[in-house]
C-alpha cells in the first residue's frame, strides 16, 4: 500500500465514523457559479468549498471536518439550503479554493480583498478576472491612500488616475476593449442602472479591507468617448475630528473657538471646492457636540458619523431636499445646525432665520477668501441688518501638501522668499525644508495635508461696514486693521515652520 492509498483509507475509514461521504475532489471540476455562494473569507477559515448544487434547495459543501455543527448552522444561514457535508482532504479543498476563489491570490499578496458577500449577485455578470482587476484598483487606492479613483475613457484606451494628497497622479493605462466589462463592474456594484448610459449616475460601494469597512462613492458622467467614473474614498477614521488637528495656528484656533462659544449665530466655513470644508465642519461640530446639545446636521451626502450628533442627509426623491431638512429641524428645537454647503438664496435666508431665532448656525460655502465670503452670502440677497447682526465670523481655508517627514532635509532660504518673510512680519530662524522623495512619499516629497487659514472674527467697525453695504476693498482694510491673518501669511508661517514649501503655497493660492 503506498502513501496514497493509505491516505485514502484513513479518509474513508474517518468518513465512516462521522456518517458523511468522502469526496475525492482533487478532480473535481468546481464551476464559478459556486463562488458567489460562500465568502473566500468563510472558505478560507473553516476548510471547506462548495462542490455541487444537487437540487435548488440543497448544497454539498466538501469539508475538512463535516461534523462541526457550528460551522453547518451558519452555512445554512448564510446560504439558505440544505448542507449535504462531505468530507474531503484537507489539502484538496485549500487548493480548490484558490482556484475557485482566483481573487485568493491577491490575498496571498496579502493585499486585502472586497467582502465577497456584496458580491455575491453580480458574479454571474462579470468576469472574474474584470473584477479581480477592479478589486486591484480598489486596494491599490486604499494602500496608497488616495481620495478618489478616476477612470476615465479615451478614444483608445481607458485611464485609471488616483488623487494623492490632492494631486492627481496617473496611474495605468489599459486598452479600451475592457470598457464594457468595467462600466458593468462598477455600475452593478455600485447599484446604478447598466443600461443608462447617457445620464450622470450615483452609487455607493460598500466594502471591507484590512478589517475596516470603507464607502465609495462613485459618480458617473457620460464623456464624448464613453463613461466616466469617480470613485471616492470615504472611511469614518479618516476624518480625525479634533478641531486642534485642523492645522489651525494658535491665534486663529483660539479665535474659532471664541465664535462657537458665542452659542448663537452664524459662522461660515469657505474655500473652493476640495478644500476640506467638510473636515473642517465635522471637526467643529464635534468640538461642540454633547449630549445634552441638541445638534443637528443637513449633508448631502452624510460623510462620516459623528457621536452625539442628528444628522440628516438631503433626498429629494423622498421629498426632503435642504430646506425641507432645515425647516423639520427647526420643530424640534436645535441648539446647533449645520448644514454643509449653502449655494441657494431660500437656504441662505433660513440660516439666517434660525441664527435670528437663538441657535448656533455653521455653515460651508464656496468663497475664495474671508471678505468674498461676506459678498458672497450678501449676494444671495441677505438683508445687510440681518447679516451684520448674525455673521459671527469666517473660517477660510485651503490645503496644502506637508513635506514628507521621511526624506525632508533643510535648505537655504532663497531671496524671494526671503523677502516675503520679512514683508510679513515674520522673523528668523526659519525652518525652510523640503523632501528629497522616497518611497513611503512615492517620490512627491509631500505625505499627507494640512489647512492654511484665513480667520476673520468680525469686529463692530466691520459690522458697521456690512450693514451700510461697503464696498470689498473697505471691509479689507478694516479686516486687516483687525489683525487677519490672509491666507497667503498663513502659509508663509507654515513654510518658515519646515511644514510645507514655497512652491506648495504658490501652486494652492496663486491660480
Ligand atoms: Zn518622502
Amino acid at each position: 500500500m503506498d502513501e496514497n492509498e493509505k491516505k485514502l483509507k484513513g479518509l474513508e475509514e474517518r468518513a465512516k465514523r462521522m456518517k458523511v461521504d468522502y469526496m475525492d475532489i482533487s478532480e473535481k471540476d468546481i464551476t464559478d457559479d459556486l463562488s458567489g455562494l460562500i465568502s473566500v473569507a468563510f472558505a478560507r477559515q473553516f476548510h471547506l468549498i462548495p462542490v455541487d448544487i444537487p437540487d435548488e434547495d440543497s448544497l454539498t459543501i466538501a469539508m475538512e471536518n463535516p461534523t462541526d455543527l457550528y460551522v453547518l448552522d451558519q452555512l445554512s444561514t448564510r446560504t439558505k439550503k440544505k448542507i449535504i457535508p462531505v468530507l474531503a482532504d484537507s489539502d484538496d479543498i485549500m487548493s480548490a479554493i484558490s482556484e475557485l476563489y482566483s481573487s485568493a491570490t491577491i490575498e496571498e499578496m496579502k493585499v486585502p480583498i472586497l467582502e465577497d458577500s456584496k458580491m455575491r449577485h453580480t458574479d454571474s455578470l462579470i468576469k472574474l478576472e474584470t473584477l479581480n482587476w477592479f478589486k486591484e484598483v480598489v486596494v491599490k487606492a486604499i494602500n496608497r491612500n488616495a481620495s478618489d479613483i478616476h477612470i476615465e475613457t479615451y478614444e483608445n484606451e481607458i485611464k485609471v488616475r488616483y488623487r494623492i494628497d490632492g494631486v492627481i497622479a496617473e496611474s495605468t493605462t489599459i486598452p479600451r476593449d475592457m470598457e464594457i466589462q468595467i462600466n458593468n463592474i462598477i455600475k452593478t456594484i455600485s447599484k446604478m442602472k447598466i443600461e443608462k448610459r447617457n445620464i450622470p449616475q450615483e452609487g455607493i460601494i460598500d466594502l471591507k479591507i484590512k478589517c475596516r469597512d470603507r464607502v465609495l462613492r462613485v459618480g458617473s458622467l457620460p464623456t464624448f468617448y464613453g463613461e466616466r467614473f469617480v470613485l471616492r474614498v470615504t472611511d469614518e477614521k479618516l476624518f480625525d475630528l479634533k478641531i486642534n488637528k485642523l492645522g489651525l495656528s494658535r491665534n486663529n484656533l483660539k479665535m474659532l473657538k471664541t465664535m462657537v462659544r458665542r452659542r448663537q449665530g452664524l459662522i461660515l466655513f469657505s474655500g473652493p471646492a476640495g478644500s476640506g470644508l467638510s473636515t473642517s465642519l465635522y471637526s467643529t461640530v464635534h468640538y461642540i457636540s454633547r449630549p445634552q446639545l441638541n445638534v443637528f446636521t443637513v449633508e448631502d451626502p452624510i460623510e462620516a458619523p459623528i457621536p452625539n450628533v442628528n444628522q440628516m442627509e438631503v433626498n429629494p426623491r423622498i421629498g426632503m431636499d435642504k430646506a425641507d431638512c432645515i425647516r423639520a429641524i427647526m420643530r424640534h428645537d436645535p441648539n446647533v445646525l449645520m448644514v454643509s454647503t449653502i449655494r441657494e438664496r431660500q437656504i441662505a435666508h433660513l440660516l439666517i432665520e434660525a441664527a435670528l431665532s437663538g441657535q448656533l448656525v455653521l455653515a460651508g460655502i464656496y468663497a475664495r477668501d474671508a471678505i468674498d465670503t461676506i459678498t458672497r452670502i450678501r449676494d444671495l440677497g441677505i438683508d445687510p441688518y440681518f447679516l451684520s447682526t448674525t455673521l459671527t465670523g469666517v473660517v477660510t481655508q485651503r490645503l496644502v501638501r506637508l513635506v514628507c517627514p521621511r526624506c525632508s532635509i533643510a535648505v537655504e532660504i532663497d531671496d524671494e522668499l526671503s523677502e516675503e518673510m520679512v514683508a510679513h512680519n515674520l522673523d528668523e530662524p526659519y525652518n525652510i525644508q523640503k523632501g528629497t522623495g522616497c518611497n513611503f512619499c512615492l517620490g512627491t516629497g509631500y505625505k499627507g495635508r494640512i489647512g492654511i487659514n484665513e480667520v476673520l472674527l468680525l469686529s463692530d467697525p466691520l459690522k458697521s461696514l456690512i450693514l451700510r453695504g461697503s464696498s470689498r476693498a473697505r471691509m479689507e482694510e478694516q479686516a486687516r486693521r483687525d489683525g487677519m491673518k490672509t491666507l497667503y501669511a498663513d502659509g508663509l508661517e507654515k513654510v518658515a515652520q519646515g511644514l510645507t514649501t514655497y512652491d506648495e503655497i504658490k501652486r494652492v493660492l496663486i491660480e
